[in-house]
């Protein structure tokens, strides 16, 4: 059933863009800005399920470069800021950006971008660069989910029976469970981190959860600088900053952008919400961003900007993931349909 839906919906964006709606909704949307969020970029064979569909393969990545390199006007950073100096942007711009700061950016990521001669953003989350063995807090909750023994998950007074670890449903299940889990207050979802640590053990050991898991250290932070990639700020540890009070949330940002610019030796301007859905971040977010010296900061809200700017510290981006094929991939960057 869900493989004919499939059909049906591939074989009627091939029909769009046969007929040429792409490069119709290209042109409409001429003027606005797209900005598009990766995190990941993994080898083809790792296995598709809930923790790599955050990713995209390198085959997709490579062919969405080469779309963009071909139909699009790929820009860097300096091109958005210099936009309120009133210099103008080409039409159908496209800024690239990474969240997070995996290793796999520079590995896999970034030689696609050089043979392209796209340039790139990375956001950085200070308190995991240059660490080892430390998995990301979202990514050991949901490993961990998906590694517990057959447990009825007692969540929110409700008892939750996950399946067989590793099995499709059980990873499903997981990745539901860590969106609420994402909405606890930080000392409860520590709680929940340290009673599962107590009942499961992972298993790290296969390729592509390396190259999923690991971050970068700050030499290779430097070497992505060195290639002209632009270092921004995703806070420290990448905490929903609306459910932070306000000194939190300075402390946040301002260490991790102190961190950067002492590692990096240049002033950090550019920030990402983490996680960016407009109930991620708040009024008092955008307050502080702007009193420590943010020039620019970046939502995950997947829309694309008009221009001129008119805030520029609520600039959209679109999220992209592996499960989009070329032709859907087309069509939401184009516009034909949304994210
Ligand atoms: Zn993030």
């Amino acid at each position: 059933m869900t493989s004919i839906k499939t059909f049906v919906k591939q074989s009627i964006l091939q029909a769009v863009e046969t007929l040429g709606f792409n490069a119709l909704y290209r042109y409409i949307n001429r003027r606005k800005l797209l900005c598009l969020c990766y995190h990941s970029v993994i080898s083809d064979d790792a296995p598709l399920d809930n923790r790599t569909n955050i990713a995209v393969t390198v085959s997709q990545f490579d062919a969405q470069m080469q779309e963009l390199r071909k139909h699009w006007n790929p820009i860097g950073y300096q091109s958005i800021t210099q936009l309120t100096a009133d210099e103008p942007l080409p039409d159908n711009a496209v800024f690239i950006s990474f969240d997070d700061g995996w290793r796999n950016n520079l590995t896999l990521a970034a030689p696609i971008l050089a043979k392209y001669g796209i340039p790139a953003t990375v956001f950085l989350t200070t308190d995991y660069i240059g660490t080892t063995g430390q998995l990301f807090w979202a990514l050991e909750i949901l490993e961990r989910l998906i590694a517990m023994q057959d447990k009825p998950l007692p969540i929110g007074g409700q008892s939750f029976p996950l399946g067989p670890p590793e099995s499709p449903l059980r990873t499903r299940i997981a990745e539901v469970l860590l969106s609420r889990i994402k909405q606890f207050p930080v000392p409860d979802r520590q709680t929940v981190l340290t009673q599962m640590r107590e009942i499961t053990n992972l298993n790290l050991s296969p390729k592509w959860k390396q190259e999923l898991y690991e971050f970068l250290s700050w030499n290779e932070v430097r070497e992505l600088k060195r290639q002209g990639w632009t270092i921004g700020c995703h806070t420290k540890t990448h905490p929903i900053l609306s459910m932070l009070s306000a000194e939190e949330q300075r402390t946040e940002l301002q260490e991790a952008k102190a961190k950067i610019e002492a590692e990096l030796g240049e002033t950090c301007s550019t920030l990402a919400y983490p996680n960016g859905g407009a109930d991620d971040y708040n009024e008092e977010t955008v307050r502080i961003a702007a009193e420590l010296g943010f020039q620019t900061a970046f939502t995950l809200e997947n829309k694309r900007n008009d221009l001129p700017l008119n805030d520029l510290l609520r600039i959209h981006r679109i999220c992209i993931t592996r499960d989009l094929t070329l032709n859907s991939f087309r069509a939401i960057i184009s516009g034909i349909r949304g994210k």
